[in-house]
């Protein structure tokens, strides 16, 4: 189960988007693992410590989001911060994009993105063509009707964290899981789901939003280019992840690396 704890103030609506991002991962992946004690406390399946303050005003850093503590056997996430500058926050929820941003960014305290590389998921790294090469979310995308013999195409463009850590814009258009928010639906596509099932998570496909690769002339309807945009998203910072009581491994959440 993923549990968000809250503290400082975050507003009702605010509280119930994080609850509803938090339930809809929920009935995708399966988080009851055995619990573990960390800092004297039992933790059981995925922690969450949210938090909304004032950073440095509208735009600029939008927050940091990403797992903070990894289970010592599957390396998968026990806890994990979300952390809002309260301006942008702010914004978000008057252009009505914030359910979407938080189940985003939930997604990469649970390991989407943030994961990748340590559990080598990538071929192509810094190349023009990087891809995610799970077997289940490249069997999904094939299904979708991608490149018979090529692997999920990833992120391309954009700093670090957002290259390299979402499906690539260009092929997947609106699906929640790219480097920006895009269209107005936003699904989860079974291959998100797969990813998830790739990094050793259990997984309900039946929870998947229908979704199908746009062609390009859906593409352009709905604005979607990586040229000349807003990215919300390129905005959140990542914390580096510490793998429970493993001991050579002492750098701590405090220190980012840039998204
Ligand atoms: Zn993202």
């Amino acid at each position: 189960m993923i549990t968000v704890n809250f503290t400082g103030s975050v507003s009702e609506t605010q509280r119930r988007a994080f609850e509803q991002a938090a339930n809809r991962w929920d009935r995708i992946i399966d988080t009851s693992f055995a619990p573990v004690i960390v800092e004297d406390q039992t933790l059981n399946g995925i922690n969450i410590d949210v938090s909304i303050e004032a950073i440095d005003g509208n735009q600029g850093i939008l927050g940091q989001a990403g797992p903070t503590i990894l289970r010592p056997d599957d390396e998968l996430p026990i806890k994990g911060i979300m952390q809002f500058d309260l301006a942008d926050i702010l914004r978000l929820e008057r252009n009505d994009s914030l359910k979407d941003v938080i189940l985003h960014e939930m997604a990469h305290v649970l390991g989407f993105g943030t994961l990748w590389a340590r559990m080598g998921f990538i071929i192509g790294s810094g190349g023009n063509n990087p891809q995610f090469i799970g077997t289940a979310a490249t069997r999904e995308f094939r299904t979708l009707g991608g490149n018979r013999l090529g692997n999920v195409p990833v992120a391309n463009t954009g700093s670090f964290g957002t290259r390299e850590g979402h499906w690539r814009e260009l092929v997947f258009g609106d699906e929640l899981l790219t480097g920006f928010l895009s269209g107005a639906e936003r699904p989860i596509s079974r291959m998100s789901i797969a990813s998830f099932e790739d990094m050793g998570y259990l997984v309900d496909y039946t929870e998947a939003d229908e979704f199908a690769l746009p062609s390009f002339q859906q593409l352009a309807e709905k604005g979607i280019t990586e040229a000349v945009r807003t990215c919300d998203l390129c905005r959140m910072n990542r914390p580096k992840p510490v793998v429970l009581n493993k001991k050579h491994n002492t750098q701590r959440s405090s220190i980012f690396m840039h998204s």
